[in-house]
């Protein structure tokens, strides 16, 4: 844990007792802050109580000698409508703030020069900061990973020198953290997300800018106009901007050249380019998402100060994240793909652009706006769905005439039938492909339970 020391002495208040609002609560009073700790859910409150925090209805207390308001990410600043916090908070002129602002405090106080490589974006986060925290792991550094990603940040190591962050962001989060000043900052994309959250695109984006435009390094994604717009912007303030494309050849910068990974600097020519990783062959970063999220993770190591054969090596080590085209497993030339994060078209499009054909593909559940109608294009590649959920009646009139289906129901029921075929067709690699394009919520609490599910399913076919 890294105790929080700038609010010594002082009065705090903590809003959200969810797994991340418990560790500021400790974080705060280990360095020796007046905690006060308050959520909406009484439940929760309880529970922070019997841990030991000290807890009290936050409409009741006196604000004006608040020294901060720490509220969890979870709950609104802005949008829709502030939260209740919010407002009593602003009269009082107290500042608010999230755990990763106490972190970049901490951290400028203790160990300004330990390297904050911080990731932001709509899509990729996760894999691109597993990734930057794989490659840097395996070159032996001292690397600690969190944030966004599940493991809340003030449960890390306290900054030292020589200890690398690799930080993943939600806009939430930056929202909340008016001094994150990473060493390198990583804006992977942007496209329409969050907005209830948010109000308005312009916002969204600006958020997200924030991270990169403070940040000694930014890295940021091309292959959209709104980040392009951001790097064009940066770059015409001097700031220290490098351009990353999966999808085009760059004058300079990093991009994606065939299977490669490739650096390339103002000066050099196509030849000169360096090659940072070579991406044909590896499992886990499959498709060209994937390639986006590798070139951000091969420049990042770079300006770490790894060498480009260490960063190539370190690419066919990763392990992958659960439920993103995970490989749960191969039986005989039938391979098993877990994507149950797929819970849209547009992750679900990911998946099936992933793959040359042949694809044996498990859907449904909780269709969103739009269903599967923008995936038409890929289903001269199925061959064969099979429909779970709630979704079913919707996707099956979609798919009419256009490629084979069964209702199948469940999920169970759905692995057995696509497994059996798949094994039963003469294609040289079948792929039965958990890609829902669909929330989990009518047959399962979230999709992590769902792709465990199938994982589950799968390892008992092999057995
Ligand atoms: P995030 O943390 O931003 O949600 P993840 O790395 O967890 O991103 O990936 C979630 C899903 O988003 C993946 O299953 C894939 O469908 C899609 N995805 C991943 N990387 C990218 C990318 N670079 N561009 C577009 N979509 C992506």
């Amino acid at each position: 844990m890294t105790p929080i020391t700038s609010f010594a002495g002082k009065k705090v208040a903590v809003f959200g007792l969810g797994g991340s609002g418990l560790v500021s609560c400790s974080a705060l009073l280990a360095g020796g802050a007046d905690v006060i700790a308050f959520d909406d859910n009484a439940e929760s409150v309880a529970k922070a109580n019997a841990a030991g925090i000290p807890t009290a209805d936050l409409h009741g207390i006196d604000w004006p000698r608040l020294a901060a308001l720490v509220l969890t990410p979870g709950v609104p600043l802005t949008h829709p409508a502030p939260h209740w916090t919010v407002p009593l908070a602003q009269a009082a002129g107290v500042p608010i703030i999230g755990d990763i602002e106490l972190f970049c405090r901490e951290r400028a106080v203790r160990a300004p020069d330990s390297m904050l490589i911080a990731i932001t974006g709509t899509n990729g986060k996760s894999t691109t900061t597993a990734l930057v925290a794989h490659i840097l792991r395996a070159a032996g550094h001292d690397v600690q990973m969190g944030g966004n990603i599940g493991v809340a940040i003030l449960s890390l190591e306290p900054p030292k020198s020589g200890r690398h962050y690799v930080i993943e962001c939600s806009s939430y989060q930056i929202d909340l953290a008016p001094s994150l000043n990473p060493s390198i900052g990583i804006l992977t994309n942007i496209s329409p997300d969050h907005l209830d959250r948010h109000g308005t695109l312009e916002h969204y984006a600006a958020v997200k800018e924030r991270l990169v435009a403070q940040s000694d390094l930014a890295l940021v994604g091309v292959d959209d106009p709104l980040s392009a717009a951001i790097e064009k912007r940066l770059d015409e303030a001097e700031h220290n901007v490098v351009p990353v494309s999966a999808e085009r050849k760059l004058d300079w910068g990093y991009f994606v050249r065939g299977t490669q990974v490739v650096g390339k600097g103002t000066q050099e020519t196509d030849a000169q380019a360096e090659v940072l990783g070579e991406l044909a062959g590896i499992s886990t970063l499959r498709g060209q998402h994937n390639a986006q999220n590798a070139a951000f993770a091969c420049a990042a190591a770079l300006h770490c100060g790894l060498e480009p054969k260490d960063i190539a090596a370190a690419l066919k080590s990763f392990p992958g994240l659960p439920h993103r085209l995970e490989e749960v497993g191969r039986k005989g030339r039938v391979l098993f793909v877990n994507d149950s994060k797929a819970t849209n078209a547009d992750s679900t499009d990911k998946a099936l652009s992933s793959f040359p054909g042949d694809i044996f593909w498990i859907l449904g559940g909780k269709a969103k706006e739009g269903g599967i109608a923008a995936l038409t294009g890929f289903f001269p590649k199925i061959a064969k769905a099979y429909l779970i959920g709630e979704a079913t009646d919707e996707f099956a009139s979609v798919l009419e005439g256009k490629v084979p289906y069964e209702r199948c129901g469940t999920l169970d029921v759905a692995t057995a039938k696509a497994a059996a075929d798949a094994a039963a067709s003469t294609a040289g690699e079948p792929v039965v492909l958990l890609s829902p394009a669909c929330a989990s919520f009518d047959q399962y609490r979230n999709f992590e339970i769902r792709g465990d599910h199938f994982r589950k399913l799968v390892q008992a076919l092999l057995a």
